[in-house]
């Protein structure tokens, strides 16, 4: 925890753990940024690279801010604060999604663009990695003003963005349809198709089949793969996952489709579980019937609402948090007792409770393995938009199963050979690769 942490803990517990101290120490323990450069810094130790090396790697190369004025329904201007982060172009173009959420902070999109270069040097695609977020609210806004917020947006960032340069996707609260748009904009205003100027998008213009499952699909294999080395199979083995968005809800549903019991889910409207399994295909349609998109309000014979925060401490083989970074921390960790978790989201475990669940011998599969899907298929849907050549869905699941799998045999390996954590071996397998694409490539001028 460290000094300041101890000295704020004292003071809580002064005012029974509730005081702005509580708050301080948790922001610290949950800003991405720092959490990004420990992670680099230990495992680049672990690989011996020089100090100077991994200061390029924890830094990126550019930080754009910018202004994005729309017109609201109501006639009213508002003007809203948008970043693309370009972490690192060293193995490819930048890549990475657009998160539209009120707490996103340039230290969160700086870390998460980061973990994009990590990512796609984990399954060796040859992409760096970027970001982008906007902080708003998008339930508050009607469609009219998110296409508009979304379209000056584009138009802000597009200097700096192309198929060769930076490619960016969906995330948090982005879908097909904004990416969609997205496209729209960067055509009109270049006046030439610029379908792989972003992934994600439609299958009608240019997206991938089977693109939107893929982040979910992949943390199913990954969770299939981890089971098979610690000779557990996935049928009957039980699943709790926090979120249900893109990922958990896909993930949810493609375990419980290979047998395993999803007994516990939760989204920002609460936590529901079921001690011999829920009905996830039932849930997933209730989300999609709903006008928030949220599992409240569904209720079937035997399923016990629970506080949302009590799924990750569920008494299950695997946890899957598939929400927002920072959630496993130094106070939740020790409750923890699933013995595997599998990181749907970018960055949900802090590196004091990964220090903690290590202790405890539970297994992580670290975010830039786990959830490396998506980018595995952005990059397919890339190489078809460059081409105008197209896939079939199968041909897609095909290979990325195959990417997965070799990804997660690589890292195994490693992690075995170097007796560390899997964390820190999709680490250190990641940097050796950035750092040799920068070794390589030499330094300008
Ligand atoms: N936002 C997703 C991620 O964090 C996908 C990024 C992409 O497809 O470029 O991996």
């Amino acid at each position: 925890m460290g000094v300041l942490g101890f000295l704020l803990e004292v003071v809580d517990v002064i005012h029974e753990g509730k005081g702005p101290a509580a708050q301080a120490l948790q922001a610290m323990e949950a800003n991405p940024y720092e959490m990004f450069k420990t992670q680099v810094r230990l495992a680049g130790q672990k690989l011996g690279l020089p100090a100077d090396l991994l200061k390029i790697i924890e830094t990126p190369e550019r930080v754009l801010e910018v202004s994005v004025p729309v017109k609201m329904d109501d006639g009213r201007i508002e003007v809203f604060l948008g970043y693309r982060v370009q972490h690192s172009s060293a193995r490819g173009p930048c890549k990475g999604g657009i998160r539209y959420h009120p707490a996103v902070t340039v230290d969160e999109v700086k870390a998460l663009a980061g973990w994009m270069t990590l990512k796609c040097a984990v399954v060796d695609i040859p992409f760096g990695g970027g970001k982008g977020g906007i902080v708003c609210d998008p339930a508050g806004l009607s469609e009219g003003e998110l296409e508009r917020l979304t379209r000056r947006y584009t138009a802000m960032i597009l200097p700096l963005i192309g198929p060769s340069r930076d490619i960016p996707a969906p995330d948090v609260n982005t879908n097909a349809k904004i990416m969609n748009w997205f496209m729209d904009t960067a055509t009109v205003l270049r006046g030439e198709p610029m379908y792989a100027i972003v992934t994600g998008k439609d299958v009608a213009v240019g997206g991938a089949r089977g693109r939107r499952e893929a982040t979910g699909r992949g943390v199913m294999i990954v969770t299939q793969e981890v089971l098979a080395r610690l000779g557990k199979d996935l049928r009957g083995a039980t699943v709790a996952v926090q979120g249900f968005g893109n990922v958990g809800s896909v993930a949810a549903l493609l375990l419980h489709q290979a047998g395993a019991k999803v007994v516990g889910v939760a989204d920002i409207s609460g936590g529901l579980y079921h001690p011999s399994g829920l009905n996830i295909p039932e849930l997933v349609e209730h989300v999609a019937r709903s006008p928030r998109h949220v599992i409240a309000g569904y209720a079937a014979p035997g399923v016990v609402p629970i506080p949302a925060e009590e799924v990750l401490t569920l008494d299950v083989d695997v946890l899957i948090p598939a929400a927002l970074e920072g959630q496993i921390t130094e106070r939740n960790a020790p409750r923890i007792k699933a013995q595997v978790i599998v990181e749907g989201a970018n960055g949900p475990t802090t590196p004091e409770a990964d220090v903690i669940l290590e202790e405890r011998g539970c297994i992580v599969v670290p975010d830039i393995l786990a959830n490396a899907g998506g980018v595995v298929v952005s990059y397919f849907e890339w190489v078809q938009n460059l081409q105008y050549f197209f896939w079939d869905e199968a041909e897609t699941t095909a290979r990325l199963a195959q990417i997965m799998r070799r990804a997660f045999q690589d890292v195994w390996n490693l992690a075995q050979a170097e007796k560390v954590s899997l964390r820190i071996a999709a680490q250190m397998l990641a940097l050796a690769r950035v750092a040799e694409a920068i070794r390589l490539r030499g330094l300008f001028p």
